[in-house]
């Protein structure tokens, strides 16, 4: 991978909108590799006790999540998360972010997958070859989608 000296500036503020600055990005032919930093939100409270007394006590170890940028290319993002722990009940979290839905993947990019799941002909090996997983993966994406129609229907 190469080292984009340049970045572009779309790609720098969609990454903005959800609190995180972009640090570096690696480009080769297929994807995209951006390091992350995540931006303090003004307001912050303890998910647990709503208290508004939290430090800040380090970076989490670097987390990878599977993302697909706004113009479609497929990105591997690294993140740092600043852990977080609470004066008043202990507990150590760190900030939400809506971008990530779950450890390694983000809500678009979960979104994407869904979409070709369901509304293309594609087996699971050519879904996982366009969006970058392993067919095992898209799979899985598939029985929870046919799971929840089931949800539905019932
Ligand atoms: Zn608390």
């Amino acid at each position: 991978m190469i080292r984009i000296d340049n970045i572009d500036n779309n790609l720098i503020n969609q990454y903005n909108r959800f609190h995180l600055e972009v640090i570096n990005v690696l480009k080769d032919d297929e994807a995209l590799e951006i390091e992350l930093k995540e931006l303090p939100k003004e307001v912050m409270c303890c998910p647990k006790c709503s208290s508004k007394a939290i430090k800040s006590i380090g970076l989490s170890r670097l987390r990878r999540f599977k993302d697909i940028t706004e113009d479609h290319k497929l990105a591997t993002l690294r993140v740092s998360k600043v852990n977080y722990k609470c004066l008043d009940c202990e507990s150590i979290f760190n900030q939400e972010n809506d971008l990530f839905y779950n450890k390694n993947l983000t809500t678009r990019m979960k979104s994407v997958v869904m979409y070709y799941v369901k509304n293309t002909n594609l087996n699971n090996c050519e879904i996982g070859r366009q969006l970058g997983f392993d067919e095992k993966s898209i799979r899985r994406f598939r029985k929870e989608l046919e799971l929840s129609v089931q949800k539905e229907a019932i």
